[in-house]
């Protein structure tokens, strides 16, 4: 299992208030390397994909209407230890309980529309990279 990637989203939100550069900045800063980016309108079928593991909570609705209310951008980002540091870097899911710093604490306005996705586990970063490169021929590059 390769530890040194995460699979991170700039969600709709992020994208709408023109705060993508700004996010960017403070990823690249703590020294993560982007390997792979596009943009993206989801679909609703590939948002249900992707949070198939919440499809039985009270805001799955809701979080898909908000997944496909624009476009959106993955990534793949690495770093060692890269899903742990990513959590840390991104904060709470609840920007209100976010650490001082905290990209959703930082930019972040709700628990809903909290501007960026980062994966829980490398088993899930494996995962949501191939869901989103790995199968039409958009490979993570190597920068080492
Ligand atoms: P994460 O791992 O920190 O992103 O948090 P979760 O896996 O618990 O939730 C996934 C995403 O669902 C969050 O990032 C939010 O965008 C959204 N979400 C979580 N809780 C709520 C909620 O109570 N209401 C709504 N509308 N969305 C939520």
């Amino acid at each position: 299992m390769n530890t040194n990637r995460t699979l991170a989203i700039l969600k709709p939100d992020c994208v709408r208030r023109a705060l993508s550069g700004s996010v960017l900045q403070q990823i690249e800063n703590a020294g993560f390397k982007v390997c792979a980016l596009h943009m993206v309108q989801l679909s609703r079928e590939r948002a249900e994909g992707f949070y198939a593991v919440h499809r039985e909570r009270p805001f799955f609705n809701d979080l898909i209407d908000f997944m496909t209310s624009g476009p959106c951008i993955p990534m793949v980002l690495e770093k060692p230890n890269a899903v742990e540091a990513f959590r840390t870097l991104i904060g709470a899911t609840d920007p209100q309980d976010a650490d001082e710093g905290t990209i959703r604490k930082r930019f972040a306005s709700s628990k809903a529309e909290n501007i960026v996705h980062g994966s829980d586990s490398p088993e899930n970063a494996h995962i949501e990279i191939a869901y989103f490169f790995g199968d039409h021929g958009s490979i993570p590059v190597d920068i080492s």
